[in-house]
């Protein structure tokens, strides 16, 4: 087959030139920055997604950099423990559950991928602006970056947009979608380098969307300094929102007081918000679900398919777990058009379901329950307030829709 184009280096795009390269399916790259550089703060693999990397040979790569995090521990705003229980590798999984710079895994990703393919697979400074097709293939216009006004054109089988939720070819298959639908809740998202908070691996969610939950977990192993580097998101409900952009700063001033009196046994709350290294503001954003992403030789991939609001820890496995299918839909069908047509048939659907579930009833559905139940007060005993089976059946709702409770990996 003609070279498969992937528009967008980022999770989906390097871990589906991976994926084709493994299977011998040439492929090439386009990205629209000049220089990959390791931006963001914190991301999750959960163990659906690490098996897909880990098949990939990438599991030593990421453990050396990422925290393989042990449990999930929920609290209310007075620091009162809800529910606790382990995650990945503790909680029987074959593959961990990492959380990890999204910078740090976009560079082990991208390395893999030039030592493998080759550096001349991956073209920076090319930012797509459409794509035709005709029977025989595609043709995709670039830009030398987001604003050059130099044009060309590269021909290849198939185009895989994996360009992220401002997909520029998202956009031309759905001019008339409209602005993303605002969630209702802000985030201010940072890292700060702190000694190890409880296990030194624990995912902690704190408080309640109405007046400040918080998500703590570190992403990088403990230094010679005995710090680790350890993401943070303050999630406050806020009636405007500003255009997502990855890469706005943001101010303590606006969101630390619903967290000033938060002086845990396990977490000074506002000190360790003050000490942070960088604040980035992004509103809680997704799309309405697309009734299809496949038209003839191209479809659409990760966050360009299927922007979702970050409150399951998904965005990146769902991307990595969408590569996996569009290879195994390419290798089973010669014919391109409709091996894409089989990997929407596979996906779309799936994730649907993960997009609306993140909006209603995502793992903190857990802290709403327990902030309804007490009319937001302190408890004296948490099984006076909600029962442990009531609160396993949460999570493991949510693990089976997501598609990684224990049972559904085993049989994959
Ligand atoms: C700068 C940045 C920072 C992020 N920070 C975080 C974070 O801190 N936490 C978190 O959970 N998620 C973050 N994300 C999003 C996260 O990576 C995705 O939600 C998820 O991993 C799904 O990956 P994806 O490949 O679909 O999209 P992304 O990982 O967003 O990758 C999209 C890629 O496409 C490129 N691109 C965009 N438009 C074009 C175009 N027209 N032509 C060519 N290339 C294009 C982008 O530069 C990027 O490399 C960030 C994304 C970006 C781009």
């Amino acid at each position: 087959m003609d070279d498969v184009i992937i528009v967008g280096a980022g999770i989906g795009g390097l871990t589906l030139g991976l994926a084709l390269h493994a299977c011998g399916i040439p492929c090439r790259i386009f990205e629209s920055t000049a220089e990959i550089r390791a931006v963001g703060v914190g991301i999750n693999l959960l163990p659906h997604a690490a098996k897909e990397l880990a098949a990939l040979g990438l599991e030593p790569a990421l453990a050396k950099v990422a925290i393989a995090t042990t449990d999930a521990t929920f609290f209310n705003r007075f620091g009162q423990l809800i529910y606790q229980e382990p995650l990945g590798l503790a909680a029987g999984y074959e593959h961990p559950q990492f959380s990890i710079h999204r910078g740090d895994l976009q560079m082990v990703l991208l390395e893999a991928f030039l030592a493998r393919a080759g550096s001349d697979r991956l073209v920076t400074n090319s930012h797509c602006i459409a794509v035709e097709q005709d029977e025989s293939g595609v043709s995709v216009v670039f830009s030398d970056g987001p604003n050059g006004t130099a044009r060309r054109t590269v021909r290849g089988g198939v185009a895989i947009a994996c360009d992220g939720i401002n997909s520029a070819l998202r956009k031309q298959f759905f001019p008339g979608e409209g602005d993303p639908r605002y969630s209702g809740v802000n985030m201010w998202r940072g890292v700060t380098r702190w000694k190890p908070i409880l296990s030194g691996a624990s995912m902690v969610r704190a408080g309640w969307l109405s007046h400040g939950k918080m998500v703590i977990y570190p992403i990088r192993p403990q230094g010679a300094d005995g710090l680790q580097l350890i993401n943070w998101v303050a999630e406050i409900e806020t009636p405007a929102y500003r255009k997502r952009d990855w890469n706005r700063p943001g101010a303590i001033a606006d969101f630390i007081g619903a967290f000033a009196d938060w002086h845990f046994d396990w977490l000074d709350v506002p000190a360790f918000i003050r000490a942070a290294d960088q604040v980035l503001e992004f509103p809680m954003v997704d799309q309405e679900p697309l009734p299809r992403w496949s038209f003839g030789r191209v479809t659409l991939l990760g966050d360009a398919a299927h922007p979702m609001v970050p409150r399951g820890s998904n965005g990146a496995g769902q991307a990595i777990l969408d590569a996996r299918a569009l290879v195994a839909a390419l290798l089973e069908h010669d014919d391109p058009v409709a091996a894409l047509a089989a990997y929407e048939k596979q996906r779309l659907e799936a994730t649907t379901r993960i997009v609306l579930t993140n909006r209603s009833n995502p793992p903190d559905a857990i802290l709403r329950e327990v902030f309804q139940r007490t009319n937001d007060r302190p408890f004296g005993r948490i099984d006076d307030v909600i029962s442990r089976e009531e609160l396993v059946a949460m999570s493991e709702g949510y693990k089976r829709i997501a598609g990684y409770s224990k049972e559904a990996l085993r049989t994959r």
